[in-house]
């Protein structure tokens, strides 16, 4: 049964993920988080390469890039590994799943890693300190993270970004809101000041498995825009350039880039998308999200400033604590069956062409 891929919490998905591939008897290679989830719980990213290790072409998938949105990625890789009718890899191609590659944010029930970082505005050069600007956020960044959560903080938050619209403009207030900063760790989409734990370990696990790969196509499972249960494939790349023209051949009209046209969303330079790279001399490689409709964009975002609060100012263990995880969890991952089942299917058509693609 398609529900029986889909995990209740992290540790569900996690045992779940291990016995399929017990079952399948694919070896499992595990990356132990420094920090332990709230029951004290040891957390782990497990990769787990489906084919042959030697095999010249490889599709990634990779699920809770941002943490409480793993739970969709992880019924897909569950059932890419045990549903009669999941995809299986061509002679010279392998499928890689990456099971939880933020493991402390989807046990915490949070976009965010264990320092407070979005893995998707990590992927930056840290280095140097060039970070990408984005002075606007701080007029935006005393509003994102609410002192005191009552019945009117949902609107009074509303009231300030509508100002702030009003002022600067919709478009560039919504850009400076998303696409990463890194100069507020308490606040939201810190992008770090370093390369964060699941970056290193994404970059090690890239390198342990596809040394010989000479071409990798990555597909990064996310929650929480678009049409409910639908799974939208976006890349920040635009027409004319290689990673979207390849997705375009691939998968038509369903490509939608982030940033060109006039529904430019905020491409982010730190998104797993545009600045990871596997650490693989001469490897081809090209990495496309894939992003699933949960609940409606105004309850959302109340549920996740909710959260914000919480982890900043609030108690988890409390009544208020245990409705937003609640809330939160619900608006990432809707429990129901019908929307599980739409994500797998959408996700095994996506996983298919993929691997019927890559070494074509
Ligand atoms: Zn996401």
């Amino acid at each position: 049964m398609v529900e029986d891929y889909f995990p209740a919490t992290y540790c569900d998905g996690r045992a779940r993920f291990l016995s399929a591939c017990l079952d399948a008897r694919v070896p499992v290679a595990s990356y132990r988080n420094p920090h332990p989830g709230p029951e004290g719980e040891a957390l782990y990213t497990d990769a787990a390469l489906v084919g042959r290790t030697d095999a010249e072409n490889v599709v990634v998938v990779t699920s809770s890039t941002h943490g409480v949105e793993g739970f969709a990625g992880s019924g897909i890789q569950v059932g890419l590994l045990r549903d009669a009718d999941a995809p299986k890899p061509p002679p010279d191609t392998a499928l890689l799943l990456i099971h939880t590659i933020n493991p402390h944010g989807m046990a915490w029930l949070r976009r965010e890693n264990e320092d407070n970082v979005d893995l998707n505005r990590n992927f930056v050069d840290h280095e140097g300190g060039n970070y990408p600007e984005n002075d606007l956020f701080e007029e935006l960044v005393e509003h994102l993270v609410p002192k005191v959560w009552d019945d009117d903080a949902y609107e009074r938050y509303k009231a300030a970004i509508g100002a702030l619209n009003h002022r600067y403009g919709e478009v560039p207030v919504r850009k400076a809101m998303h696409k990463g900063q890194y100069r507020h760790p308490d606040s939201i989409h810190y992008g770090g000041g370093t390369a964060t734990w699941s970056n290193r370990t994404l970059g090690r696990i890239c390198g342990e498995f596809l040394g010989a790969a000479r071409r990798g196509a990555m597909i990064d499972v996310h929650t929480g825009l678009g049409p409910y249960g639908y799974g939208e494939l976006m890349t920040p790349s635009k027409p004319g350039e290689p990673v979207y023209d390849l997705f375009f051949d691939w998968y038509g009209e369903q490509v939608h880039s982030t940033t060109a046209g006039a529904s430019a969303y905020a491409g982010s330079k730190g998104s797993i998308l545009a600045g990871f790279r596997p650490p693989v001399a001469g490897l081809e490689w090209a990495a496309v999200g894939l992003e699933y409709g949960t609940r409606e964009r105004e309850h959302m975002r109340r549920c996740m400033l909710a959260n914000a609060w919480l982890h900043a100012h609030g108690e988890l263990d409390s009544d208020l604590g245990r409705a937003i995880k609640r809330d939160v969890k619900d608006a990432s991952y809707p429990g129901e069956e019908k929307w599980k089942t739409m994500v797998w299917e959408r996700g095994r058509e996506v996983v298919e062409i993929a691997l019927r693609r890559i070494g074509a």
